[in-house]
């Protein structure tokens, strides 16, 4: 790994190195989720000699998603090491300036790229198949199954599956999302993990009527927003995401029509294209649904269940979910491998590298619903205002000391180097 202000030479007296025998070998281990942070984990896993397998409950590889983005020198650290900064990047959204527009379609605001779409932004569904591609010749996927219950002796995990056979493991991984089915089975319920920010995001695919290329248009009433986005590669489709600020809401989170008509209700009215884009709702296959929240776990790991990513430190939008979650899988692969797979104290040194970062990280979402639906007309007028008077750029500069500040965060030690890492063969 090459270094960088954030790295640190590696901690060779904790154990010596030894290429010939990779540090997890025979370690079998259980992934929960199959996303960003799942086949991370199994990447770095695999590098280190361990025999993983990844359940995903969706029956394959879920595509499509909303862009997510990577800033500064440690997430881009991170994709140089796992090999993919490549191929991120040729698959980068390349989105512009985005404008705050008035019902009239009048622009009010210019907002420079990186503000919103950092030093490189991708879809979700590109970056997990990027990642599944890498992983998929040393990595077991197992699609259209969830764990049904785990059972932790002092020797071992006992799963057993929705479809599968029960299986022993060494230990298991939960990276199945903010709403971690892993968590509530070992942490207990979601009520306890996951506070809700106050507002609630919608985002699905529809037809590029405005034309939009590589840019994108918003238009904001008091608690509620509209923004249309050119979606990736093809110019004529269009992505809409729609921001409303609630108390919270009991819903099936599974129930999409639901999700619809709750949408047609809070956006009834609304001007500028909110019209074409409830109408474009009724055809929607894709629309994703759920609040802005974040987890909050008191400790990431509980014997031989370990957290990673929006299951143990997620904040949805805004919080650099994406480039925490690879530097976690980095980070906890890393331990277990210095550890030799002694998991109490790997799992230890994974949550004394992660805790400050990751809460670092999800502050940065905090201000994230209130940006984009500011509660009162006056609110929207003072926000758009900031920006006009101290120019979107000082603002942009602003907010990327911040951000940035959070993304590196920490020093990132060198475990590959360190332990051998298996030479990649799949590329070969
Ligand atoms: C609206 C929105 C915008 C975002 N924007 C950004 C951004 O701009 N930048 C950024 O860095 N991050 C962003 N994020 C966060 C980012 O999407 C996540 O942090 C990132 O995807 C890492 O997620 P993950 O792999 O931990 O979980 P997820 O991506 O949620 O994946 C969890 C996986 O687990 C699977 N799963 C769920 N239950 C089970 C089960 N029982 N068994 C097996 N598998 C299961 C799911 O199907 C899914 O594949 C955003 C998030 C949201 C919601």
């Amino acid at each position: 790994m090459t270094k960088n202000s954030n790295t640190i030479p590696p901690d060779v007296s904790r154990l010596p190195h030894s290429p010939a025998r990779p540090p997890l070998a025979g370690l079998r281990v259980l992934v929960s989720g199959a996303s960003v942070a799942g086949p991370a984990v199994a990447f770095w896993l695999d590098r280190y000699g361990a025999e993983v397998t990844v359940v995903e409950k969706a029956p394959e590889l879920r595509p499509g998603g909303f862009a997510v983005d990577f800033r500064g020198a440690v997430h881009a650290e991170v994709l140089r090491a796992m090999d993919i900064a490549d191929d991120v990047a040729a698959r980068q959204t390349h989105m512009g300036a985005q404008s705050v527009v008035d019902a009239a379609d009048r622009v009010l605001v210019e907002l420079p790229a990186s503000m919103l779409s950092g030093d490189v932004e991708i879809h979700r569904g590109d970056l997990a198949e990027i990642m599944y591609e890498r992983t998929r010749s040393g990595v077991r996927y197992v699609f259209g199954d969830s764990i049904a219950s785990l059972r932790q002796d002092d020797d071992g995990v006992d799963v057993s599956f929705e479809r599968a056979a029960p299986q022993r493991y060494d230990l298991v991984v939960g990276a199945d999302g903010l709403h971690s089915h892993t968590r509530a089975l070992v942490f207990g319920p979601e009520e306890c993990h996951v506070r809700f920010g106050g507002y609630y995001f919608a985002a699905f695919g529809l037809p590029n009527h405005l034309g939009l290329d590589r840019t994108a248009r918003m238009y904001t009433e008091p608690g509620r927003t509209v923004l249309l986005s050119h979606y990736g590669g093809d110019p004529a489709r269009a992505l809409a995401s729609l921001v409303f600020a609630s108390d919270p809401l009991s819903h099936d989170r599974r129930d999409v029509a639901a999700h619809k008509r709750l949408l047609r209700e809070r956006f009834a009215g609304g001007g500028w294209h909110t019209a074409y884009v409830l109408d474009a709702l009724d055809d929607a296959d894709d629309l994703y649904f759920d609040a802005l929240a974040r987890s909050e776990v008191d400790g990431l790991a509980r014997g031989r269940v370990v957290l990673l990513g929006d299951a143990g430190y997620g904040a949805t939008m805004g919080g650099m979910g994406t480039g925490c979650a690879l530097v976690g899988a980095y980070v906890l692969a890393g331990e277990l491998a210095a550890a030799r797979g002694a998991h109490r104290a790997a799992f230890a040194a994974y949550e004394a590298e992660m805790t400050a970062f990751a809460r670092g990280c999800q502050k940065t979402a905090a201000n994230v619903g209130p940006f984009f639906a500011p509660a009162t007309q006056a609110a929207i007028r003072r926000r758009d205002r900031t920006y006009r008077v101290l120019g979107a750029r000082v603002m942009t500069r602003v907010f990327r000391r911040i951000t940035l500040h959070a993304a590196q965060n920490i020093r990132l030690k060198d475990y590959p180097r360190c332990y051998g890492a298996r030479r990649d063969t799949t590329r070969e």
